[in-house]
């Protein structure tokens, strides 16, 4: 067994530690410079005499401002995650977020009177040169203009949503988070929770996976009354919502922060719908692998196969940088810095908290990486997953706070593109065993990432249409659309049994974040489709890319992808991405053949 590595970060670049008195000062200040922010440009920017100048130097000093008062947030909560179980770092964090909260509501008035402004005023304010690398944020800012209701209406809606969605929302929350899930298998009965009951459906027995999906069911068809009651009230509020704001159909608000027209997110998700085929193709082998005669709800996630090489953190370190390096050395020498610098933390130890991230938060300040490293193969990619990330971070840092962070939809294409790179790395080393593994791992996961949120978000569409047309909906005419929509996605692969019709009434995010899910869709294929392109490409390709990543958010998606010439409107570009997946699929089913060849060679 190889060692577990024991790297952690060094975050004495923030601050030395809690007690560090530049913290409480760097707050002090916060809250005085948001005073004289408020007193300098309240209704100033709401005005017909607004000048270029003025609006300038009002982002110019929001930027900073808020710059600065993120920084110890930044710090709080980096700490609190490799300690979860210190109170001292938990009171500290909360204490420095109620700090925050207090400066922000100085600042609420700046946005309002941005949304605020007459038309006709910025319209003319935003051709001025001086205004060049605000327009961007100024503009998405304003997206919501048509949509803003007054300031006590806003303020009316703020205090009421405490008793209304956001308690229904948390009633959801606790009713799922409590239900007991008993799990009968081998005379002897379980009682879990639903992160548990869902990871048992991942089980290589099929008894414990068929009883974990029964107890799935009934823990939520018990709960289905009042899980269904919220569904519906909260689908009817957002419902009010758009009309009280002027939306004219559901997805619209969606939409709109996430930059991208209602034609272009159909494109995605029609196209991913359109090769539906794929997904049925890989689950009629993935059926002939586990030599069952047919595959129903509770077979989907069976595991094929596991990784067995363990992959010491020096190592995954080598592979990611050669496989980063033979991309761009560009790439390659920013990911270098995450490990020569102590930006990572990798070890696993009591306290530090689950999963993986890479935090970033202003330009003038580094990214870090947060890992638990277990010497996995799929460990490795998680790093490279997160060095994506961190790479794209630290290419956007030469941007301004206000076009630092991308949009919802490209947040997730540098980890992506960075995890293709090291996946293509790891199966190009591994033995036929682990490559078979990799592949199906690589294939569901793609899969779960495209198909399925493209069917989830179909769902959303019919459920928010059929309230809006019809009334209530029952359980049973809102599990009707979900088995339709789900079981759509596989053609005749997979039988979803009558089980998996409730299935729906646990998804948070149905309830937190109506119509989140395509985003999801549209990162994953986008990358796909800018993979094909590298390979088409090749070293034309990777100056155009590092572009994109410097220009951070300073874009929306559509007009910082035409610049390195694509062109999202067009459906071959999105095909082009569902034919990499393809060639991920026909790759799999290649190395399958090999490896039933090697088989029968051992037993001849
Ligand atoms: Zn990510």
């Amino acid at each position: 067994m190889a060692k577990k590595t024991k790297v952690r970060w060094d975050l004495t670049s923030l601050y030395d530690s809690m007690d560090d008195p530049r913290i409480e000062q760097t707050l002090q200040d916060g809250l005085r410079r948001a005073q004289e922010f408020a007193e300098r440009y309240r209704g100033r920017i709401n005005s017909d005499e607004l000048a270029a100048q003025t609006l300038f130097e009002a982002v110019r000093d929001f930027e900073s401002l808020q710059q600065d008062v993120d920084k110890p947030a930044y710090y709080a909560s980096l700490l609190f995650s490799t300690d979860t179980s210190d109170p001292a770092r938990g009171a500290f964090l909360q204490k420095i977020r109620e700090r925050a909260t207090e400066i922000s509501v100085h600042l609420i008035f700046f946005e309002v009177e941005l949304l605020e402004a007459p038309e006709e005023r910025i319209s003319v304010l935003l051709d001025d040169p001086i205004l060049a690398q605000y327009k961007h944020f100024i503009k998405s800012t304003r997206l919501f203009r048509e949509h803003h209701l007054s300031e006590p209406e806003e303020r009316l809606m703020e205090e009421k949503a405490n008793t209304g969605s956001r308690a229904f929302s948390r009633l959801f929350e606790e009713t799922v988070s409590n239900i007991p899930f008993k799990v009968e298998h081998d005379g002897e009965t379980e009682v879990v929770t639903e992160p548990e009951v869902l990871a048992l459906l991942r089980n290589p027995k099929r008894e414990i996976r068929r009883a974990a999906a029964g107890s799935l069911t009934e823990g939520l068809q018990s709960n289905s009354r009042t899980l269904t009651f919220i569904f519906n009230t909260l689908v009817q509020d957002k419902a009010v919502n758009d009309r009280l704001r002027r939306y004219s159909f559901p997805e619209q608000a969606r939409h709109l922060s996430n930059e991208l027209d209602p034609e272009i997110v159909e494109l995605v998700v029609g196209t991913a719908e359109d090769n539906y085929d794929l997904v049925a193709r890989y689950y009629r082998l993935k059926r002939k692998i586990l030599g069952l005669d047919k595959l129903t709800h509770y077979d989907r996630y069976a595991p094929l196969f596991e990784t067995r090489k363990e992959v010491p953190y020096e190592r995954a370190k080598e592979i990611i940088l050669q496989s980063f390096g033979a991309f761009s050395d560009v790439i390659a020498e920013r990911a270098a810095e995450f490990f020569d610098k102590n930006w990572i933390d990798a070890e696993v130890r009591k306290g530090k908290r689950g999963g993986a991230f890479c935090s970033y938060i202003t330009p003038d300040l580094h990214p870090y990486v947060f890992v638990n490293y277990l010497n996995r193969m799929d460990d490795v990619k998680t790093l490279g997953h997160e060095l994506g990330h961190g790479v794209h971070a630290s290419l956007s840092r030469g941007q301004t706070y206000v076009n630092f962070h991308g949009t919802l939809p490209l947040a997730e294409l540098a980890s992506t593109f960075g995890e293709m790179l090291v996946f293509d790395s790891l199966v190009g080393d591994a033995d036929l065993d682990d490559k078979m593994a990799l592949y199906a791992e690589k294939i569901e996961d793609v899969f779960a990432t495209v198909f399925r949120q493209a069917a989830m978000y179909r769902f959303e569409q019919d459920l928010h249409n059929a309230r809006r047309q019809g009334g209530e909906q029952t359980t049973d005419q809102i599990s009707e659309i979900w088995q339709r929509r789900i079981q759509s996605m596989f053609l005749d692969s997979v039988e979803l049994g009558d089980e998996h019709k409730y299935w729906w009434l646990y998804v948070g995010h149905f309830i937190e974040s109506p119509f989140y899910v395509y985003a999801y869709s549209f990162g994953e294929l986008l990358v796909m489709a800018l993979y094909a392109k590298y390979q088409r490409e090749l070293e034309a390709f990777p100056p155009k890319y590092i572009e994109m990543l410097r220009a951070g958010g300073s874009m929306s998606p559509h007009d910082l992808l035409s610049h390195v010439d694509i062109d999202i409107k067009q459906r071959e570009f999105w095909q082009g991405g569902l034919n990499v997946i393809r060639g991920i699929i026909e790759r799999f089913e290649e190395i399958h053949g090999e490896w039933i060849d090697k088989k029968l060679e051992v037993r001849s």
